[in-house]
């Protein structure tokens, strides 16, 4: 089955015409679309219109399957796609708005040692209207609308999956979410995180579109990295630093690194000292994140105190960093957590 959520006003255009429609019905269906509908709810289109768009398409790519409610607030919502798969999402809520997390694939073919979404390996790819329908449904759960009654201000691409390795999908995303003819959510509010997938790093640079970048890095140095991270067999370091550089260079764009603090593998001074160097000499922000405990793994985190240590370290330094707050931790909140537990 095919996805209506995939297409741009101009494909649905196309599409009209083909149908043997007028043109202006594809502008409708859209709206549509952004309101988050499925296609047997759509209004202003005739009943033979849905009938014709159902034979090829999906009614809706995907549907929320469960919401768990953190204490502080966070939900981590489950979708169920249109072939049985299922996906997961984050909606962390602040004063200046809403941010979601969505997911670029079903599951993930990266094997980080630390990450739960890797688990069960790399179903398959989510297309580009799939990505965007995690955005529309949540937007419309809250009560959203399009515009400045849309409730999804900010989104971030850390849900299961690379980005990377989903990259055609992806860019089609972020143009169709951001237009002004979809949801027409900034780039500028969007973070794109990836574990180093250089040559796509280059790409994204030249793709003028001005979304943050956001690198797990991990580890200072590649004999390290390359014991929690496989990508590190293929990508240096300092080729993911290079890439950075270009990336700021072409976007202006500060570039944001992630650092998962793991006791006792990532956390001593020599790594500070060493992650400091790296990242100096061109904008950067260094988030250092306590790792979410997976309890296939055997990996530790850190405390508080060591977070703050680390950080110390970093700034005296002149590195800007700041330690992420865990957040919903108590409801599987780390990367691939509830699917797995639904998929079991
Ligand atoms: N594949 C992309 C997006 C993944 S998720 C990437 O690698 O960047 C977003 C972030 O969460 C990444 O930095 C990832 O390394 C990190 N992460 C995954 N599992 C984690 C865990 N258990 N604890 C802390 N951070 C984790």
């Amino acid at each position: 089955m095919k996805i209506i959520q995939d297409f741009s006003l101009q494909e649905l255009q196309d599409l009209m015409l083909s149908f043997g429609e007028q043109k202006f019905r594809a502008k409708q269906i859209l709206d549509n679309i952004n309101l988050g509908k499925k296609i047997t709810d759509f209004s202003n289109i005739s009943k033979s219109l849905k009938e014709k768009l159902l034979a090829e398409y999906e009614d809706i790519p995907l549907k929320i399957h469960t919401i768990q409610e953190s204490k502080d607030g966070t939900k981590k919502f489950a979708y169920e796609l249109w072939d049985g798969n299922i996906i997961e999402g984050v909606l962390m809520s602040y004063k200046y708005g809403n941010t979601l997390c969505v997911s670029t694939q079903v599951g993930c073919r990266m094997g980080c040692k630390f990450c739960a979404s890797t688990l069960n390996g790399l179903a398959r790819n989510l297309s580009a209207g799939e990505i965007l329908s995690q955005v529309l449904v949540v937007n419309n759960y809250l009560g959203g609308k399009v515009g400045k009654n849309r409730e999804i201000t900010n989104i971030v691409l850390m849900g299961s999956g690379e980005p990377l390795d989903n990259y055609d999908n992806v860019i089609k995303f972020l143009h169709l979410v951001s237009s002004p003819d979809g949801l027409n959510v900034s780039p500028r509010n969007i973070s794109l995180s990836t574990c180093g997938i250089v040559p796509n790093i280059y790409r994204l640079a030249d793709e003028k579109l001005q979304v943050i970048l956001t690198i797990s890095l991990h580890a200072p140095n590649d004999e390290l990295r390359k014991t929690i991270m496989p990508i590190a067999n293929k990508y240096s370091v300092n080729q993911i630093v290079d890439a950075a550089k270009n990336y700021f260079n072409k976007t202006g764009r500060r570039v944001v690194f992630e650092y998962a603090l793991i006791d006792g593998v990532n956390n001593t001074v020599e790594c500070a000292n060493e992650l400091a160097s790296l990242v100096k000499g061109f904008p950067t922000h260094v988030n250092l994140i306590p790792l979410n405990e997976v309890k296939e793994r055997d990996l530790k985190t850190v405390t508080h105190k060591k977070a703050e240590q680390f950080a110390d370290l970093l700034k005296k330094h002149k590195v800007s960093v700041t330690i992420r707050r865990t957040i919903a931790d108590d409801i599987d909140g780390a990367c691939g957590q509830l699917r797995n537990k639904i998929i079991k």
